[in-house]
């Protein structure tokens, strides 16, 4: 089994806070389904972030830094990627055009979770770019007839603000939770089933086993999508 294990190539660092998650959750995982001393094979490019924040509006620079990364990792033996921060999914089609590997969408492996809970709406909380963008909301509703709901403006920016002024810095406030949670209780009273943690840092503020509303973990989504990838002996995902 060990020989047959894929090269998991995972763009990091948007934050180095949700990466380490990534790390922690793939291994654990392959650590529970092969048992002994197995462990993930993976390569990691992990960007300053900084050096991203800088190019923040600037998506043809931001396209190509992680493009150029795509690439190096391609080089460097991985069978296939991993964007590490939902945001940074608004460059999947130009970076997956560029490299021969597939990576693993992170709302497509959301998308398939909520359908198996038999869910039709549900909210969505993330960046201001995930939650009005159309390339997070848009693949949900296109590719797989999902409705998503989103905060009010003034909601929509504190979600944001406690991301970059908190979450990415590895801070977690008691305040910040509580806003949190009536943002996500208000999206259920407008209808939403459940409610996607769609920024993956997110999961350091809200833990499921706190809240009785269901809770999509986009990153434990994604990690444990790659594990399954890595073990099965398909090379394209389906
Ligand atoms: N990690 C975050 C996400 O999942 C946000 C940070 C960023 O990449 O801008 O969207």
């Amino acid at each position: 089994m060990k020989n047959n294990m894929k090269t998991i190539g995972l763009i990091g660092g948007m934050s180095w806070e949700s990466t380490q998650l990534y790390y922690r959750i793939i291994n654990k995982t392959i650590r529970k389904k092969l048992g002994k001393h197995h462990s993930a094979k993976i390569l990691i490019y992990s960007f300053d972030f900084e050096e991203i924040l800088e190019y923040q509006n600037d998506w043809i620079q931001i396209t190509e830094k992680i493009t150029d990364k795509a690439q190096k990792l391609e080089k460097a033996g991985a069978d296939f990627i991993l964007i590490c921060a939902n945001t940074m999914h608004k460059t999947f089609d130009d970076v997956q055009k560029a490299i021969t590997i597939p990576i693993i969408h992170i709302a497509d492996v959301t998308a398939r979770k909520i359908l198996k809970k038999g869910f039709k709406t549900v909210g969505l909380l993330g960046t201001k770019l995930t939650m009005e963008e159309d390339f997070y909301k848009k693949r949900l509703k296109e590719k797989f007839d999902i409705d998503v709901l989103i905060p009010s403006e003034d909601e929509r920016n504190l979600v944001h603000k406690i991301i970059y002024k908190e979450l990415v810095a590895g801070k977690i406030k008691k305040y910040s939770k509580h806003m949190y949670y009536s943002i996500m209780y208000e999206l259920i009273e407008q209808g939403a089933e459940g409610i996607i943690l769609g920024c993956t840092e997110i999961p350091l503020l809200i833990k499921q086993k706190d809240i009785r509303i269901p809770v999509f973990n986009t990153t434990r989504i994604h990690a444990e999508a790659a594990v399954n990838f890595a073990l099965k002996n398909e090379k394209r995902l389906k």
